[in-house]
């Protein structure tokens, strides 16, 4: 596919221009919210701190985004997005936003490069892996401990992989890890998986692919030349002892990235935004979307959904103004 892409990189230090919408995140949410925005006319401007995608431009590969039927790499998927966004006339900074304050129906994007004036924003800021808490976990994440196998799996060629958790990311990734590794155990607290049936299937059928149940991770042992052991205790029997392992992958679930919208959004207990089925949050011309937001199945058709939602929620919120 070959767009003629356009974007408008124009970053200004106090920016007089007040946008008419202002999407912060630019992973599916944020950018379908884009792609719609933009579409209407509303000539968003989108901030993303880092890489474009979020957490779906670290996915090998996406299975059940449908038309697809032989799946989409993640990369590839995020990059399109991007581009279709653009097509329409996004206009895309990269800066952390660091703050937002309201001040005569005026929102003030405070980022470290720029402040930026919006009359509505779309918050799509998704959310980061969350970590066990244990001992040696903090000292040995980039040495032996990872959040992603798609960036880090190549580096556990013909090793012996611990991976945490037991939902969709562990087993996926626990699957996709078989790739390089020799053997990969799922370590899980109770006796069950989380994780869709067909994907329970998959692992159950590889035989790479070998489970502790009812474990938890107590301590990662290791050095700054990576991990060496694992020390891991059985729930039931209370019995604990050390297991040598090469790596460690750890997927158990999600903490929104929703500090920098405190005091100004009204929030859950686990600080996921509270939304109506609009997108609209508690404070009238901020939306919410995807990941960070309170809802039942975070995935990349819902985040996109919700993107499209909260595009047309703006336009209509706009034209009432
Ligand atoms: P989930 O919240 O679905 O699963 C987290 C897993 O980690 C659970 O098995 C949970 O155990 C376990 N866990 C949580 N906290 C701890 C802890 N402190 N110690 C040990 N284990 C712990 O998160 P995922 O990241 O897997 O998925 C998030 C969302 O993304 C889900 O909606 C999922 O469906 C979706 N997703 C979909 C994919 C797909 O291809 N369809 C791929 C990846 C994600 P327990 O089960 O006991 O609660």
């Amino acid at each position: 596919m070959d767009f003629k892409v356009f974007s408008v990189q124009k970053r200004q230090k106090n920016n007089e221009d007040i946008r008419n919408v202002v999407i912060i995140g630019g992973g599916p949410a944020g950018l379908t919210a884009a792609i719609y925005s933009a579409r209407a006319m509303l000539q968003p401007l989108l901030i993303e701190k880092g890489v474009m995608g979020g957490q779906a431009a670290i996915t090998d590969i996406l299975e059940n985004y449908p038309g697809f039927p032989d799946g989409i790499g993640g990369p590839r998927l995020s990059e399109l997005f991007e581009i279709q966004a653009k097509k329409f006339g996004t206009e895309i900074i990269n800066d952390e936003v660091v703050s937002v304050r309201k001040d005569s129906d005026i929102f003030f994007v405070e980022g470290l490069d720029a402040e930026y004036k919006a009359r509505s924003l779309i918050i799509a800021t998704g959310a980061s892996y969350k970590r066990l808490g244990v001992k040696g976990e903090e000292e040995l994440i980039g040495r032996g401990i990872s959040f992603c196998a798609t960036c880090d799996g190549a580096f556990f060629k013909d090793a012996k992989i611990a991976v945490i958790g037991g939902g969709d990311s562990a087993v996926k990734e626990a699957i996709f890890l078989t790739k390089f590794a020799q053997e990969v155990y799922i370590i899980h607290r109770r006796d069950a998986l989380r994780a869709e049936k067909i994907i329970q299937q998959q692992a159950f059928s590889n035989p790479k692919i070998k489970f502790k149940w009812k474990t938890i991770v107590e301590e990662f042992i290791g050095d700054e030349s990576g991990i060496k052991k694992l020390r891991l205790r059985n729930v039931d029997s209370g019995d604990l002892y050390e297991e040598h392992f090469d790596g460690a992958f750890i997927f158990i679930g999600h903490r929104p990235n929703s500090e920098v919208f405190s005091g100004l959004v009204e929030m859950d207990e686990n600080g996921f935004i509270i939304t109506d089925e609009s997108m609209r949050t508690s404070m009238e011309g901020v939306f919410a979307v995807g990941d960070v937001r309170k809802k039942a199945l975070r995935q990349v058709i819902t985040a996109s959904a919700d993107g499209a939602i909260a595009a047309y929620m703006v336009e209509e919120y706009l034209h009432k103004r």
